[in-house]
């Protein structure tokens, strides 16, 4: 089986280095990520400047783009094969509910499954002291039963690990996603020059604790798999025919 890596954190993040520790167990793993932080990017593409790629080694390529870049880049035209599997993280914080809309390390998932690749998103739900091992090798388990099972197109999984020790997680659930809640904290300050400047702010303040969501498996102790879809249709408006009717023109 051969797996694209990428990231949201650079290609020199712990989180997509026990990845590849984990992965290359169930296959032949590629690494192709941003060589620095691109978080909060969801699923830019650079337009407007060229991409410079950097090889960092056997199968590991550096690029000074987005996730999403990384990921079309190597599947059309800088690999050699063409993959299996996309896997993207592991993430260092989680990308539950909301946070999906603007996850870096999702979008470059998505990237995989708009192009007809099955495709993993990991994240760890803590913001320090990282320990990896358990959603590494959690990844490495998940991916050797989809090597077997398969998975359908424009489809794509988001995992979230709890950060508990192996023996504390309860096991795994599939979910939905979640509602989180941020603070709408916008900072303003004035700049040497006498200029107004804002920055964007938005302090965790919980979930909503709905079940079967991702949000609450992992708040429980389990691990969470969430199936998204590429697919943003409505399909409860468009079947119970939500949107009012009328004659137009
Ligand atoms: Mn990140």
């Amino acid at each position: 089986m051969i797996i694209l890596l990428s990231n949201d954190d650079g290609i020199h993040s712990d989180g997509i280095i026990a990845l590849e520790n984990s992965l290359q167990h169930v296959g032949e793993v590629y690494t192709v990520a941003p060589d620095r932080e691109q978080n909060s990017m969801s699923h830019a593409l650079t337009l407007h400047r060229p991409l410079r790629v950097l090889d960092m080694g056997p199968r590991r390529f550096a690029v000074d783009g987005t996730p999403t870049d990384c990921v079309k880049l190597a599947l059309t035209g800088l690999l050699p094969v063409r993959p299996d599997l996309v896997v993207s993280g592991i993430n260092k914080g989680p990308n539950l509910g909301d946070d999906i809309i603007y996850s870096g390390t999702v979008s470059a998932a998505i990237e995989g499954a708009l192009l007809g690749i099955p495709a993993i998103a990991v994240s760890l739900v803590t913001f320090e002291n990282f320990q990896f091992q358990v959603a590494a090798e959690f990844a490495a388990t998940l991916v050797s039963r989809i090597q077997e099972r398969g998975m359908p197109l424009e489809t794509l999984l988001n995992v979230n690990v709890p950060p508990l020790p192996k023996e504390q997680i309860k096991g795994w659930r599939l979910t939905r996603q979640g509602k989180r809640h941020y603070s709408e904290n916008i900072v303003e300050r004035t700049d040497p020059r006498g200029k107004k400047y804002y920055w964007i702010g938005g302090d965790n303040l919980g979930f909503a604790h709905d079940d079967g969501t991702d949000c609450m498996a992992v708040h429980e102790g389990y691990i969470s798999v969430t199936p998204l879809q590429v697919d943003l249709t409505n399909y409860k408006l468009l079947q119970e025919s939500y949107v009012p009717s009328f004659n137009w023109p």
